[in-house]
């Protein structure tokens, strides 16, 4: 259901993406692993064209797009099939908690006002927010926001939500209720990609995990092999220092 061929990127001449190929099936959750630096963050970015990869083909659903001829329409279509959720939560500030949430259903899905409204505060109850639908971020804890975001990412219904470590800007204390939404919405059958550094997280949801060094995928498979089992020294180093 996504996949991606051969994805290139270079900043100047840094080569940060390698030649990615990862296929992804409807419904599965993947976890992307890797120390840091490694291209996790990129290769998301470059999945919903927030970074136009340097080559490669990128497919979700019955849409795909080759890099070397992509125009404004293409970009268009991919990005009504994915879905970010940002590190930083990237809410409008002077939005409150709906309006963040069915900015997209009105701009972007042409929804009427109405309908929007409603599926905007379903989503946010859905994400235990129901009592907070007219605050504004400021007035929200960061794992309040993101679970704002996580609702945004939701209303647009797309074929893939794209996490880009979305735990990692939280104080430790907040982290568990975001994670507990996406354990929660990954039960629901929803194509997820998600960049992490909570292992523990990894192993429990995800049922394919990936992980990248340097640009390329080193290693990638069932999440019980992955981590009971890595076949690669640099897998096994990078697992090492979770134990
Ligand atoms: P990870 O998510 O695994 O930590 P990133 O994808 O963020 O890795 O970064 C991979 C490499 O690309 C790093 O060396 C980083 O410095 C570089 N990089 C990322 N974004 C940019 C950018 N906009 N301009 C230049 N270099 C970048």
């Amino acid at each position: 259901m996504i996949k991606l061929s051969g994805i290139r990127k270079s900043f100047g001449r840094h080569e940060v993406l390698q030649g990615i190929d990862l296929t992804v099936n409807k419904g599965e959750v993947v976890a992307i692993l890797g120390p840091s630096g490694s291209g996790k963050t990129t290769l998301l970015r470059c999945i919903n064209y927030l970074e136009k990869p340097s080559d490669g083909e990128i497919r979700i659903g019955d849409f795909s797009l080759d890099v070397r001829h992509a125009g404004k329409k293409d970009i268009y279509a991919l990005r009504q099939r994915s879905a970010m959720v940002f590190q930083q939560y990237n809410l409008f500030s002077h939005k409150t908690a709906l309006e963040n949430v069915i900015e997209g259903l009105i701009v972007v899905k042409k929804v009427g006002k109405e309908e929007a409204r409603k599926r905007g505060i379903e989503l946010l109850e859905k994400v235990g927010l129901g009592a907070k639908l007219d605050a504004y971020p400021s007035q929200l804890s960061g794992g309040q926001q993101q679970r704002v975001g996580i609702a945004r990412a939701l209303a647009l219904e797309p074929e893939v939500i794209l996490f880009d470590e979305p735990t990692s800007a939280l104080d430790p204390e907040l982290v568990g209720e975001v994670l507990a939404v996406i354990r929660r919405i990954a039960k629901e059958g929803i194509t997820m990609i998600i960049v992490t550094h909570e292992m523990g997280f990894a192993q429990d949801v995800a049922n394919h995990v990936v992980f990248m060094d340097g640009g390329v995928i080193v290693e990638e498979g069932d999440p019980a092999e992955l981590f009971g089992n890595p076949k690669e020294e640099r897998t096994k180093q990078f697992l090492k220092r979770f134990t």
